[in-house]
């Protein structure tokens, strides 16, 4: 079964198909094949409660299930399907590449399935990168929305892709958020256009290399039909752009925070423009919208706006829609949320900054800065970081396991900056980074929490680290009225 055989037309009675990975992408993806007659396997590393209670699920409708080993092949296996964060040097998928087997991640099954019903397919304008995809796909549907348009933000977003193409509501075109897992296992996608936001390193554990990582987001401009959208400040972008195989006549368009050159969108005295989308790119540019229109208007928020736009003005959406949409968009929770204003000073949630090229944005955002930052560092180096926000913090307040790693940044580029280090963990921990915190900063501050670390050291996930972070302000902000 090559990628060219198969296709949304395939005929799945009796085709043996093993899914690897019971879960979010997992179950709803063995359902679908065994609706289609597949035989379906799952297999699975875990043998806990929970997957007893789902394989059991799942033996009722007639899918066999492995628990507690997810390495061995079926002998029989024609196609894997794979949940998209199984890391590729998995046993399973040496023996699959051994038997010419293919492997197709869960964006890959919904873009093989998607019309399988008869109905004509929504076009996909996706998105990548390694900061601001969520934010950028919500601004893109809220855009095509004002357009009138019948869409979602789907995809690594909390919405499963197949759900989407499965499910029984109509789009006109869906905003998708890939990860660089899921377009490593998605060969044969082809999006009407794409964005590259931004490349820095992350997740190199899982692709082996910086080279490896930028080469599956790559794979998210192949086939693109209209746009390749990438970053001009961000030359590895539209370096993937320049390797990608496209369509004929699809198009490069840069994003740009100055002022755009012909086929670009950027920024003109407080104003996004489109350079691109025009009838006359060298001597027209059409405005979109006011800089005060994207919330927050921070710089790296500015430039996820302009991506959304790019891919919204290449699937033909009108100026005033970009303006609308934008407008009508408020960003997700622990993104940059305000969460109060104390003693004249602004206390930011920035959880979700788990890495340092996030937390790097967010720190660009503010001028004076009581900056929480620390947890499980991934690998990550924290000197350019310091370096560059220097001159702008007031005070640190570190927590988390792999704390001394900033700490140790800090001494070497910022010794001036006072430090607290918060040797503890337990629940309370998060209340006193902020009383802390409180206590080094001065009116018109911000305290920021944006830690450059994954949070699993002392919280369940991100969410959970910024839900603390926000009740501990609120508590003192009751305190204090
Ligand atoms: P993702 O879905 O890629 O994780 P989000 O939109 O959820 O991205 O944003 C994650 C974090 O990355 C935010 O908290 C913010 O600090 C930072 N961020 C958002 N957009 C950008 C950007 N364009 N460049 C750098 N950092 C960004």
């Amino acid at each position: 079964m090559g990628s060219q055989e198969v296709s949304s037309t395939v005929d799945w009675q009796g085709k043996h198909v093993t899914v690897a990975g019971l879960g979010v992408s997992g179950i709803p993806a063995a359902r679908a094949l065994h609706e289609r007659g597949a035989l379906v396997t799952v297999v699975n590393d875990g043998d806990d409660e929970r997957a007893r209670a789902q394989a059991a699920e799942l033996d009722a409708l007639g899918i066999t299930v492995r628990l507690g080993d997810g390495a061995t092949l079926p002998p029989s296996t024609e196609l894997v399907v794979t949940a998209p964060g199984w890391q590729p040097d998995k046993p399973l998928f040496l023996a699959a590449a051994e038997a010419g087997v293919p492997v197709w991640g869960d964006v890959e099954l919904a873009w093989r399935l998607r019309g399988d019903d008869g109905r004509e397919p929504a076009p996909w304008l996706a998105v990548t990168g390694t900061n601001g995809k969520t934010t950028t796909v919500r601004m893109l549907a809220s855009i095509l929305e004002a357009a009138g348009l019948r869409t979602a933000a789907v995809g690594n977003i909390g919405v499963s892709l197949l759900d989407a193409v499965l499910g029984e509501r109509e789009y006109d075109v869906l905003a998708v958020e890939l990860s660089s897992y899921q377009l490593h296992w998605a060969p044969s996608l082809r999006a009407h256009s794409a964005a590259v936001l931004n490349l820095a390193p992350d997740h190199l554990d899982w692709h082996g290399s910086m080279a490896a990582y930028a080469a599956d987001k790559g794979r998210v401009y192949e086939g693109n039909t209209v746009a390749c959208v990438y970053n001009a400040a961000d030359p590895a972008t539209e370096d993937l752009v320049r390797e990608a195989d496209v369509e004929e006549g699809c198009r490069a368009i840069g994003f740009t925070l100055g002022a755009p050159g012909p086929s670009q969108l950027g920024v003109v005295d407080g104003i996004l423009v489109d350079r691109a989308f025009v009838a006359n790119r060298q001597k027209q540019a059409q405005e979109l919208a006011e800089v005060t229109d994207v919330d927050p208007p921070a710089p790296h928020n500015i430039a996820n706006a302009l991506a959304a736009a790019a891919l919204a003005r290449a699937f033909g959406v009108e100026p005033a829609a970009v303006r609308d949409g934008l407008r009508a968009f408020r960003p997700d929770a622990h993104r940059i949320e305000h969460v109060a204003d104390i003693d004249e000073v602004r206390y930011v949630d920035d959880s979700k900054a788990t890495n340092t090229h996030a937390t790097e944005a967010s720190l660009a955002a503010y001028d004076s800065i009581v900056w929480i930052a620390g947890g499980l560092a991934k690998g990550a180096t924290f000197d350019d970081l310091v370096t560059g926000a220097a001159k702008r913090l007031r005070g640190v307040v570190l927590i988390g396991a792999d704390r001394a790693l900033i700490r140790e940044a800090l001494t070497r580029h910022a010794p001036e900056v006072p430090v607290v280090d918060l040797d503890r963990t337990d629940t309370g921990a998060m209340s006193e980074a902020v009383a802390r915190a409180a206590e080094l900063a001065r009116p018109g501050d911000t305290v920021l929490l944006a830690p450059a670390c994954a949070s699993m050291d002392m919280f369940t996930n991100y969410n959970k680290r910024g839900e603390a972070f926000a009740d501990a302000v609120r508590a003192r902000a009751d305190e204090s009225a």
